[in-house]
This record gives structure tokens, C-alpha cells and sequence, in this order.
């Protein structure tokens, strides 16, 4: 097993790494920029280790102070989190070349997911159905003018480095086709540095259902269920719960089976992601893989009873989960708390918590790096806390939600948490019937 390792991120993922470390006996070294030398990750780990300015580039992304960071401490693993370098393959390989343990799956299979294109691809060959489209990336007008009219209108020109939503672009006819083709490219060079686009049949009206695997490195593979996260604002997830109102036994068996064969067909190993659209008819199409633990994935550890963070650090150290199965219970579902003003289109709310109280009791969990006095920086993601709440059905567990949201008190700096609270309380979502089209229709009461 590991003695120690290193966390190369920050914010609550950085704290959630270290708890599981703390159980394990692992001692665990923070990175961190100046921007977040007040941070809770930093304080917790056993030891901390100050990778530069606020910027990314210049800190979280910045790949050779981490490894030195890794090498001054003696880390023998490295736990990535999400977002950063958690899927950049450069970072896996030069871990691998100086045998510091990257705790997630090699350099090759993030290449083989990371690129959505080529990830389709192998979907294609491993038999699971993706969104039809076209073949490979897309670079002028006649090849997007004859994909587009093969799969038919509205179609979405989809950034092939693309994540968190961004640079996606709906297309309804062939005359808005040829500005759309160069402003999708011009966006995704300038926001990930890849004019790669590639195009697909925009679904209507679909659910977004996606797949928690785990395999470990003996060719071994299960999946525990879905996560729904349907409930998106400009595709970014906000609400997210499992079981799906949308999915029963058969369904869940269905999709399960597909994603096993989706991490068997790169001989996956860690834990994984595989999303899928979900159409108004059951039928499922991936869409791509996300070879790290994710933002939701304390849903399933509710309902699973089951600790990812740990399976990942033990996978990783080698550890075979033959035959290991997992009885679900309740519902899980998971509200994102984030420094963003509701009334004002969301726009980010940095600044100091002068108070921060978090909800209590039967049923709940906060995973958050935030407390009270602590300021919140402008430079990085603005989710500040995540809400969890478990129980026996749906509608218990919306309850447990809305009693728990009015507990959580945040001043100081504006937050999603009045949102949340009208979403719970809406007719359409306590129905369960809704598609990723609900909240550009939600009404936001402003008080
Ligand atoms: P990212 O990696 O940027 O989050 P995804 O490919 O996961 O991008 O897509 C994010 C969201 O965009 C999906 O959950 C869905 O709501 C919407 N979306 C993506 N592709 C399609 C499609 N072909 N049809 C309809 N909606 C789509």
C-alpha cells in the first residue's frame, strides 16, 4: 500500500482525497497556489507544499511543479481529483516514467477516451450505440453540410477536447451551418486549444444517464448503477440523483452491460464514467468517457454504501474486486452549492463567508472546503459546497433536501442555495418527468 500521497488539486475534492487517505493510514501531502493558502486541503494534510501563483497554468495545471512537489515530499502516488490534470495524459506518463503511481488508468487509455471522436469510435467497435454523426472530426462545410442532412436536423457541432459544457453549438437548417462550423472552431481552439469538432444528431428532449464503473488492473470490471443528471444549466450539471425516475431493472442492466464493454473494449482501469443520452423511447447513446472520479459521485457512495475514493487508491495499489457486489438502498440526491449569484444569470460571487452553517442530521452530507471567514477566490470553479441527501424514497429524499437547504446558511457572498430550494419545491421536479431542457424553462422567483 501507499505510504503517502500527493493530491494535485484543491477545494473539496482535495479534502475528500485526504479523508480516505486518513482512514487508510496514508499520510498526504497538499499542493496549492497563493490564492489558497487559507484553503481547508491545506491545512488538513500532513504536509503542504506552495506550487506558485493563482493561476492554473502557473499552479493546478502546471505539471512539472507538481512532480517536483511529488519528488521533495517522496509521494509514491498521486491522486489527481477532477478537472486539471485528472485526464491529461502527458501527466499519467511522466508519473509512470518516474514511478510515482498516477490513481486513475495509464497515459494510453486516456488517450483512447480523452478525444470524444476516437472515443466514439471504439464505442462503435465494442458494439455499445452512440449518437449517430458523423465519422470523425469534421473541417469544412461540404463534409458538415452532407452529415448533417444524412442524420437529419437539429444537429450540435461538439468540440472534440470539449468539457463542462462549454463550445457546443445546436444547428437547426443548412444556412446557419457554415458561420456556426468556424465559430465552434475558433471557440474550441481558443478554450482548449483544439479546433477538433466533430458533428452529432441533437436529441430532443433527452435525460442524461451516465454509468459509474470500476475495474480493476486483473481485467475485472462492474458498474454500480447510473447517476441522472439531467437537471443542467447550459449543460452544466446541477442537480444529480440515482437511482434515475427514468431507469428501471431492465434498463439499468442494459446500460450497465454497455458500459462494462465499454471499459473492457480499452481494458480499463480505475474508476470510470461512461454518459449516455437517454431518449424519450429508452433508447441510450454514449457519449463519451470520463476516465476520473466525478463532481456527483457521492450519490452512488450513498446508495452503494461504498467508499470510490478508497476503490480507486486500492485498484491502484493492485488490489482485485472479483467478485465483489453492492446491495443499493434509498435514493441519493445531490444539489451543487456554488458562489454564484441566482438572480443575476448565475454570475460568479466571489468573496469572504461571513457566515457559513452548514445542515445537519439524519440522511446528510456536505462535502465542502469552505467555513466560515474563509474567502472564496475568484480565480477557480465556484462550487463551494456539495449537499448530499439520503433516504428511503424520491420524495423522502426531496424533502430531507428541502429541510436541509433551509438549514444551510451562507452570507456573505451570493450562492445557488435559494435556487435549489425552488427547483425541490417544483411540480415538474418532484414528478421526475423532465428532460435537459428543464431548467432553460424553470422560472427563478426572485425574492
Ligand atoms: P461536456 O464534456 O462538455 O460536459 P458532454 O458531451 O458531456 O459535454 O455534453 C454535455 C451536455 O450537453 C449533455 O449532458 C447534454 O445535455 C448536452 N448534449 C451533448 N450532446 C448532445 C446531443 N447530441 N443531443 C442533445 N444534447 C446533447
Amino acid at each position: 500500500m501507499f505510504k503517502k500521497i500527493l493530491v494535485a488539486n484543491r477545494g473539496e475534492i482535495a479534502l475528500r482525497v485526504m479523508q480516505t487517505c486518513r482512514e487508510l493510514g496514508i499520510s498526504t501531502v497538499a499542493v496549492y497556489s497563493t490564492a489558497d493558502a487559507q484553503s481547508m486541503h491545506v491545512k488538513y494534510a500532513d504536509e503542504a507544499v506552495c506550487i506558485g501563483p493563482p493561476s492554473s497554468r502557473e499552479s493546478y495545471l502546471n505539471i512539472s511543479r507538481i512532480i517536483a512537489a511529488a519528488e521533495l515530499t517522496n509521494a509514491d502516488a498521486i491522486h489527481p481529483g477532477y478537472g486539471f490534470l485528472a485526464e491529461n495524459e502527458d501527466f499519467a506518463e511522466v508519473c509512470a516514467s518516474l514511478s510515482i503511481k498516477f490513481i486513475g488508468p495509464t497515459a494510453r487509455m486516456i488517450n483512447q477516451m480523452g478525444d470524444k471522436n476516437t472515443a466514439k469510435a471504439t464505442m462503435i467497435a465494442a458494439g455499445v450505440p452512440v449518437v449517430p454523426g458523423s465519422q470523425g472530426l469534421v473541417t469544412d462545410l461540404q463534409e458538415a453540410l452532407e452529415t448533417a442532412q444524412k442524420t437529419g436536423y437539429p444537429v450540435i457541432i461538439k468540440p472534440t477536447a470539449g468539457g463542462g459544457g462549454k463550445g457546443m453549438r445546436v444547428v437547426h437548417e443548412d444556412s446557419q451551418l457554415d458561420i456556426a462550423l468556424k465559430t465552434a472552431r475558433n471557440e474550441a481552439e481558443k478554450a482548449f486549444g483544439n479546433s477538433g469538432v466533430y458533428i452529432e444528431k441533437y436529441l430532443e428532449n433527452p435525460r442524461h444517464v451516465e454509468i459509474q464503473i470500476l475495474s480493476d488492473q486483473h481485467g475485472n470490471t462492474i458498474h454500480l448503477g447510473e447517476r441522472d443528471c439531467t437537471v443542467q444549466r447550459r449543460h452544466q450539471k446541477l442537480i444529480e440523483e440515482t437511482p434515475s425516475p427514468a431507469v428501471d431493472d431492465t434498463l439499468r442492466k442494459k446500460m450497465g452491460d454497455a458500459a462494462v464493454a465499454a471499459a473492457r473494449a480499452i481494458n480499463y482501469e480505475g474508476a470510470g464514467t461512461i454518459e449516455f443520452l437517454l431518449d424519450r423511447h429508452k433508447n441510450f447513446y454514449f457519449m463519451e468517457m470520463n476516465t476520473r472520479i466525478q463532481v456527483e459521485h457521492p450519490v452512488t457512495e450513498e446508495r452503494y454504501d461504498v467508499d470510490l475514493v478508497k476503490e480507486q487508491i486500492l485498484i491502484a495499489a493492485g488490489e482485485s474486486i472479483e467478485g465483489r457486489t453492492y446491495t443499493p438502498k434509498g435514493h441519493s440526491i445531490e444539489c451543487r452549492i456554488n458562489a454564484e449569484d441566482p438572480e443575476h444569470l448565475f454570475r460568479p460571487s466571489p468573496g469572504k463567508l461571513e457566515v457559513f452553517h452548514t445542515p445537519g442530521g439524519h440522511g446528510v452530507r456536505v462535502d465542502s472546503h469552505a467555513y466560515a471567514s474563509y474567502v472564496v477566490p475568484p480565480n477557480y470553479d465556484s462550487m463551494i459546497a456539495k449537499l448530499i441527501v439520503t433516504a428511503h424514497s424520491r420524495e423522502e429524499a426531496i424533502s430531507r433536501m428541502s429541510r436541509a437547504l433551509d438549514e444551510f446558511i451562507v452570507a456573505g457572498v451570493k450562492t445557488t442555495i435559494p435556487f435549489h430550494k425552488q427547483v425541490m419545491n417544483s411540480q415538474v421536479f418532484r414528478s421526475g418527468d423532465f428532460d435537459t431542457g428543464f431548467l432553460d424553462s424553470f422560472r427563478f422567483e426572485k425574492k
